[in-house]
Protein backbone atom coordinates (compact mmCIF):
# COMPACT_ATOMS: atom_id res chain seq x y z
CA UNK A 1 0.00 0.00 0.00
CA UNK A 2 2.63 2.25 0.89
CA UNK A 3 4.64 1.84 -3.28
CA UNK A 4 1.26 2.13 -4.32
CA UNK A 5 0.74 5.61 -2.49
CA UNK A 6 3.91 6.50 -3.40
CA UNK A 7 3.33 5.75 -7.16
CA UNK A 8 0.22 7.90 -7.02
CA UNK A 9 2.10 10.83 -5.71
CA UNK A 10 4.43 10.51 -8.23
CA UNK A 11 1.92 9.96 -11.42
CA UNK A 12 0.29 13.26 -8.96
CA UNK A 13 3.63 15.29 -9.74
CA UNK A 14 3.87 14.54 -13.14
CA UNK A 15 0.67 15.30 -14.05
CA UNK A 16 1.05 18.56 -12.40
CA UNK A 17 4.15 18.91 -15.03
CA UNK A 18 2.56 18.03 -18.41
CA UNK A 19 -1.21 19.17 -18.28
CA UNK A 20 -1.00 22.70 -18.03
CA UNK A 21 1.92 23.36 -20.67
CA UNK A 22 0.10 20.64 -23.24
CA UNK A 23 -3.38 22.53 -22.11
CA UNK A 24 -1.73 25.99 -22.87
CA UNK A 25 -0.23 25.05 -26.33
CA UNK A 26 -3.95 23.74 -27.49
CA UNK A 27 -5.88 27.00 -25.79
CA UNK A 28 -3.22 29.11 -27.62
CA UNK A 29 -3.93 26.92 -30.74
CA UNK A 30 -7.37 27.40 -30.73
CA UNK A 31 -7.12 31.02 -30.06
CA UNK A 32 -4.70 31.30 -33.20
CA UNK A 33 -7.63 29.44 -35.65
CA UNK A 34 -9.95 32.45 -34.32
CA UNK A 35 -7.69 34.52 -35.95
CA UNK A 36 -5.50 34.52 -39.46
CA UNK A 37 -1.90 35.84 -39.28
CA UNK A 38 -0.12 33.43 -36.50
CA UNK A 39 -0.98 30.32 -38.67
CA UNK A 40 0.67 30.35 -42.13
CA UNK A 41 2.61 28.20 -44.94
CA UNK A 42 6.11 27.95 -45.59
CA UNK A 43 7.05 26.10 -49.11
CA UNK A 44 9.72 23.37 -50.26
CA UNK A 45 10.28 22.87 -53.81
CA UNK A 46 10.86 19.31 -55.02
CA UNK A 47 13.07 19.11 -57.95
CA UNK A 48 13.34 16.50 -60.80
CA UNK A 49 16.86 14.68 -60.52
CA UNK A 50 17.10 14.61 -64.58
CA UNK A 51 16.60 18.31 -65.55
CA UNK A 52 16.27 20.01 -61.83
CA UNK A 53 12.85 21.78 -63.08
CA UNK A 54 10.83 22.51 -60.10
CA UNK A 55 8.14 19.72 -59.59
CA UNK A 56 6.23 20.69 -57.06
CA UNK A 57 6.03 22.22 -53.63
CA UNK A 58 5.26 20.99 -50.06
CA UNK A 59 3.09 23.16 -47.70
CA UNK A 60 5.00 23.36 -44.22
CA UNK A 61 3.16 24.76 -41.43
CA UNK A 62 4.12 27.39 -39.66
CA UNK A 63 3.01 29.06 -36.15
CA UNK A 64 3.96 32.66 -34.76
CA UNK A 65 3.27 32.56 -31.55
CA UNK A 66 2.69 36.58 -29.83
CA UNK A 67 4.67 35.77 -27.34
CA UNK A 68 6.86 32.60 -27.51
CA UNK A 69 7.76 33.07 -31.16
CA UNK A 70 8.29 30.96 -33.85
CA UNK A 71 6.88 27.43 -32.87
CA UNK A 72 7.88 24.53 -34.59
CA UNK A 73 5.10 21.97 -36.20
CA UNK A 74 6.39 18.90 -34.13
CA UNK A 75 5.63 20.91 -31.07
CA UNK A 76 2.22 21.51 -31.21
CA UNK A 77 0.74 19.02 -33.48
CA UNK A 78 1.40 15.99 -31.98
CA UNK A 79 -1.05 17.77 -29.27
CA UNK A 80 -3.53 19.05 -31.29
CA UNK A 81 -3.55 15.13 -32.60
CA UNK A 82 -4.61 13.89 -29.54
CA UNK A 83 -7.74 16.51 -29.82
CA UNK A 84 -10.09 17.35 -32.57
CA UNK A 85 -8.36 21.00 -33.11
CA UNK A 86 -6.02 18.88 -35.82
CA UNK A 87 -9.08 18.70 -38.17
CA UNK A 88 -9.70 22.53 -37.87
CA UNK A 89 -6.08 22.98 -38.59
CA UNK A 90 -5.99 20.85 -41.60
CA UNK A 91 -8.52 22.95 -43.04
CA UNK A 92 -6.69 26.01 -42.18
CA UNK A 93 -3.75 24.44 -43.85
CA UNK A 94 -5.66 23.35 -47.08
CA UNK A 95 -7.70 26.55 -46.83
CA UNK A 96 -4.12 28.61 -47.00
CA UNK A 97 -2.22 26.04 -49.52
CA UNK A 98 -5.35 25.95 -51.95
CA UNK A 99 -5.49 29.99 -51.67
CA UNK A 100 -1.57 30.13 -52.61
CA UNK A 101 -2.59 27.82 -55.44
CA UNK A 102 -5.40 30.44 -56.85
CA UNK A 103 -2.78 32.94 -56.55
CA UNK A 104 -0.12 31.05 -58.76
CA UNK A 105 -2.58 29.69 -61.20
CA UNK A 106 -3.43 33.35 -61.56
CA UNK A 107 0.23 34.38 -62.20
CA UNK A 108 0.73 31.81 -64.64
CA UNK A 109 2.00 28.46 -62.45
CA UNK A 110 -0.05 25.33 -62.07
CA UNK A 111 2.00 24.39 -59.38
CA UNK A 112 1.29 20.86 -57.73
CA UNK A 113 1.02 21.17 -54.04
CA UNK A 114 1.49 18.84 -51.31
CA UNK A 115 -0.13 19.30 -47.74
CA UNK A 116 0.47 16.93 -45.19
CA UNK A 117 -2.82 15.04 -43.51
CA UNK A 118 -2.67 13.40 -39.68
CA UNK A 119 -3.48 10.17 -38.89
CA UNK A 120 -6.51 11.59 -37.15
CA UNK A 121 -7.94 13.11 -40.34
CA UNK A 122 -7.86 9.59 -41.95
CA UNK A 123 -10.45 8.37 -39.82
CA UNK A 124 -12.97 11.64 -40.44
CA UNK A 125 -15.34 10.67 -43.10
CA UNK A 126 -15.95 13.39 -43.89
CA UNK A 127 -12.54 14.64 -45.00
CA UNK A 128 -13.35 13.87 -48.79
CA UNK A 129 -16.32 16.36 -48.54
CA UNK A 130 -14.00 19.10 -46.82
CA UNK A 131 -11.57 18.94 -50.07
CA UNK A 132 -14.14 18.77 -52.86
CA UNK A 133 -15.44 21.74 -51.07
CA UNK A 134 -12.11 23.80 -50.76
CA UNK A 135 -11.01 22.65 -54.26
CA UNK A 136 -14.45 24.27 -55.83
CA UNK A 137 -14.42 27.45 -53.46
CA UNK A 138 -10.45 28.14 -54.71
CA UNK A 139 -11.05 26.68 -58.15
CA UNK A 140 -8.39 24.75 -58.29
CA UNK A 141 -8.41 21.57 -60.01
CA UNK A 142 -7.90 18.32 -57.82
CA UNK A 143 -4.85 16.84 -60.00
CA UNK A 144 -3.00 19.71 -58.29
CA UNK A 145 -3.36 18.78 -55.32
CA UNK A 146 -1.19 16.32 -53.14
CA UNK A 147 -1.87 14.82 -49.69
CA UNK A 148 0.84 13.31 -47.59
CA UNK A 149 0.34 10.27 -45.04
CA UNK A 150 2.74 8.53 -42.87
CA UNK A 151 2.49 4.66 -43.46
CA UNK A 152 1.66 4.62 -39.76
CA UNK A 153 -1.20 6.48 -40.68
CA UNK A 154 -2.66 3.78 -42.55
CA UNK A 155 -1.43 1.05 -40.34
CA UNK A 156 -3.86 1.86 -37.73
CA UNK A 157 -7.24 1.45 -38.85
CA UNK A 158 -7.23 0.09 -42.42
CA UNK A 159 -10.25 -0.27 -43.69
CA UNK A 160 -11.60 2.59 -42.53
CA UNK A 161 -8.31 4.64 -43.48
CA UNK A 162 -8.44 2.92 -46.87
CA UNK A 163 -11.80 4.13 -47.40
CA UNK A 164 -11.45 7.59 -46.77
CA UNK A 165 -8.41 7.05 -48.95
CA UNK A 166 -10.15 5.76 -51.64
CA UNK A 167 -12.14 8.50 -51.87
CA UNK A 168 -9.86 11.24 -51.88
CA UNK A 169 -8.24 10.18 -54.61
CA UNK A 170 -11.44 9.69 -56.55
CA UNK A 171 -11.68 13.03 -56.06
CA UNK A 172 -8.81 13.33 -58.44
CA UNK A 173 -6.20 14.30 -55.89
CA UNK A 174 -2.97 12.28 -55.62
CA UNK A 175 -1.93 10.73 -52.41
CA UNK A 176 2.01 10.01 -51.21
CA UNK A 177 3.35 8.03 -49.01
CA UNK A 178 5.20 9.81 -46.10
CA UNK A 179 8.60 8.96 -44.33
CA UNK A 180 8.39 5.72 -46.35
CA UNK A 181 10.97 3.22 -43.92
CA UNK A 182 10.13 4.03 -41.04
CA UNK A 183 7.07 2.32 -40.49
CA UNK A 184 6.02 -1.15 -41.19
CA UNK A 185 4.00 -1.12 -44.65
CA UNK A 186 4.37 -4.88 -46.09
CA UNK A 187 4.85 -4.72 -49.73
CA UNK A 188 1.28 -6.57 -50.23
CA UNK A 189 -0.51 -2.80 -48.20
CA UNK A 190 1.26 -1.04 -50.08
CA UNK A 191 -0.20 -2.36 -53.65
CA UNK A 192 -3.20 -2.05 -52.13
CA UNK A 193 -2.74 1.72 -51.42
CA UNK A 194 -4.16 4.17 -53.84
CA UNK A 195 -1.32 5.95 -54.14
CA UNK A 196 0.74 7.66 -56.76
CA UNK A 197 3.92 8.51 -54.68
CA UNK A 198 6.87 7.26 -52.34
CA UNK A 199 9.16 9.68 -50.23
CA UNK A 200 11.80 8.29 -48.45
CA UNK A 201 12.65 9.30 -44.87
CA UNK A 202 15.17 11.57 -44.98
CA UNK A 203 17.09 9.61 -42.06
CA UNK A 204 18.20 6.93 -44.64
CA UNK A 205 18.84 9.73 -47.53
CA UNK A 206 21.09 11.41 -44.77
CA UNK A 207 23.43 8.05 -44.41
CA UNK A 208 23.19 6.78 -48.24
CA UNK A 209 26.72 8.13 -49.07
CA UNK A 210 28.37 6.88 -45.65
CA UNK A 211 26.34 3.81 -44.39
CA UNK A 212 25.83 0.70 -46.23
CA UNK A 213 22.98 0.06 -44.81
CA UNK A 214 21.12 2.95 -45.55
CA UNK A 215 22.17 3.16 -49.03
CA UNK A 216 20.46 -0.50 -49.42
CA UNK A 217 17.41 0.74 -47.97
CA UNK A 218 17.51 3.85 -50.54
CA UNK A 219 18.00 1.34 -53.51
CA UNK A 220 15.50 -1.11 -52.36
CA UNK A 221 12.98 1.90 -51.44
CA UNK A 222 13.34 2.80 -55.04
CA UNK A 223 13.38 -0.02 -56.95
CA UNK A 224 9.53 -1.25 -55.03
CA UNK A 225 8.23 2.40 -55.57
CA UNK A 226 8.64 1.70 -59.12
CA UNK A 227 8.01 -1.77 -59.86
CA UNK A 228 4.78 -0.55 -57.83
CA UNK A 229 4.25 1.89 -60.87
CA UNK A 230 4.79 5.19 -58.06
CA UNK A 231 6.92 8.36 -58.04
CA UNK A 232 10.14 8.14 -55.91
CA UNK A 233 11.14 11.25 -54.19
CA UNK A 234 13.86 11.22 -52.06
CA UNK A 235 13.74 13.49 -48.96
CA UNK A 236 16.04 15.79 -46.32
CA UNK A 237 18.61 16.06 -49.81
CA UNK A 238 21.60 18.34 -48.22
CA UNK A 239 24.61 17.71 -50.26
CA UNK A 240 25.94 16.84 -53.63
CA UNK A 241 26.72 13.85 -52.77
CA UNK A 242 23.13 12.63 -52.15
CA UNK A 243 21.99 14.38 -55.49
CA UNK A 244 24.42 11.84 -57.73
CA UNK A 245 24.12 8.77 -55.89
CA UNK A 246 20.11 9.31 -56.18
CA UNK A 247 20.44 9.71 -59.66
CA UNK A 248 22.75 6.87 -60.39
CA UNK A 249 19.78 4.78 -58.86
CA UNK A 250 17.10 6.13 -60.65
CA UNK A 251 15.29 8.17 -57.68
CA UNK A 252 12.90 10.56 -59.74
CA UNK A 253 12.49 13.68 -57.25
CA UNK A 254 14.72 15.07 -54.57
CA UNK A 255 13.76 17.53 -52.09
CA UNK A 256 16.26 19.40 -49.54
CA UNK A 257 18.34 21.97 -47.97
CA UNK A 258 20.97 21.25 -51.15
CA UNK A 259 17.90 22.93 -53.54
CA UNK A 260 16.06 25.11 -51.01
CA UNK A 261 15.21 25.60 -47.76
CA UNK A 262 11.27 26.01 -46.74
CA UNK A 263 10.14 29.82 -47.72
CA UNK A 264 7.49 32.13 -47.39
CA UNK A 265 4.55 31.78 -49.93
CA UNK A 266 5.97 35.24 -51.13
CA UNK A 267 9.83 34.25 -51.50
CA UNK A 268 8.42 30.94 -53.50
CA UNK A 269 6.28 33.44 -55.96
CA UNK A 270 9.77 34.86 -56.97
CA UNK A 271 11.47 31.71 -57.26
CA UNK A 272 8.39 30.86 -59.45
CA UNK A 273 8.63 34.06 -61.71
CA UNK A 274 12.12 33.35 -61.94
CA UNK A 275 12.59 29.87 -62.76
CA UNK A 276 9.01 28.93 -64.00
CA UNK A 277 7.46 25.32 -63.69
P1 LIG B 1 7.68 16.04 -42.98
O1 LIG B 1 6.34 15.94 -43.61
O2 LIG B 1 8.57 14.86 -43.10
O3 LIG B 1 8.33 17.35 -43.59
C1 LIG B 1 9.69 17.48 -43.90
C2 LIG B 1 10.44 18.17 -42.79
O4 LIG B 1 11.84 18.10 -43.08
C3 LIG B 1 10.14 19.66 -42.66
O5 LIG B 1 10.25 20.01 -41.28
C4 LIG B 1 11.24 20.29 -43.48
O6 LIG B 1 11.52 21.63 -43.11
C5 LIG B 1 12.39 19.39 -43.13
N1 LIG B 1 13.44 19.37 -44.17
C6 LIG B 1 13.32 19.59 -45.48
N2 LIG B 1 14.50 19.43 -46.12
C7 LIG B 1 15.40 19.08 -45.18
C8 LIG B 1 16.81 18.77 -45.21
O7 LIG B 1 17.48 18.78 -46.24
N3 LIG B 1 17.39 18.45 -44.02
C9 LIG B 1 16.69 18.42 -42.85
N4 LIG B 1 17.35 18.11 -41.74
N5 LIG B 1 15.38 18.70 -42.78
C10 LIG B 1 14.73 19.02 -43.93
P2 LIG B 1 9.15 20.87 -40.54
O8 LIG B 1 8.63 21.94 -41.45
O9 LIG B 1 9.70 21.26 -39.22
O10 LIG B 1 7.96 19.84 -40.31
C11 LIG B 1 8.13 18.75 -39.46
C12 LIG B 1 6.97 17.79 -39.58
O11 LIG B 1 5.76 18.41 -39.09
C13 LIG B 1 6.64 17.38 -41.01
O12 LIG B 1 7.53 16.37 -41.40
C14 LIG B 1 5.21 16.91 -40.85
O13 LIG B 1 5.17 15.61 -40.35
C15 LIG B 1 4.68 17.85 -39.79
N6 LIG B 1 3.90 18.92 -40.45
C16 LIG B 1 4.32 20.09 -41.02
N7 LIG B 1 3.29 20.79 -41.51
C17 LIG B 1 2.18 20.05 -41.26
C18 LIG B 1 0.77 20.23 -41.53
O14 LIG B 1 0.32 21.21 -42.14
N8 LIG B 1 -0.06 19.24 -41.08
C19 LIG B 1 0.38 18.12 -40.44
N9 LIG B 1 -0.51 17.20 -40.05
N10 LIG B 1 1.68 17.92 -40.20
C20 LIG B 1 2.57 18.87 -40.60
CA1 LIG C 1 5.60 15.50 -45.58
CA1 LIG D 1 8.58 13.27 -44.70
CA1 LIG E 1 8.93 13.40 -41.08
Amino acid sequence: AKELKAGAVVFQAEEHVTAPSRLTVLGDLRRALEGDGELFLNYQPKYTLDGERIEGLEALLRWKHPTQGLIPPGDFIPAAEGTGIILRLTERVLDLALAQMRCWMDAGHAVPVAVNLSTRCLLDAGLPDLVQRLLTEHRVPAELLRLEVTESAVMGDAARCMAVLQRLHDLGVKLSIDDFGTGYTSMAHLRRLPVDELKIDRSFVLGMTTTAHDAVLVRTAIDLGHNLGLTVVAEGVEGAEHVTALRELGCDIAQGYHYARPMAGEQMSELLERVGT
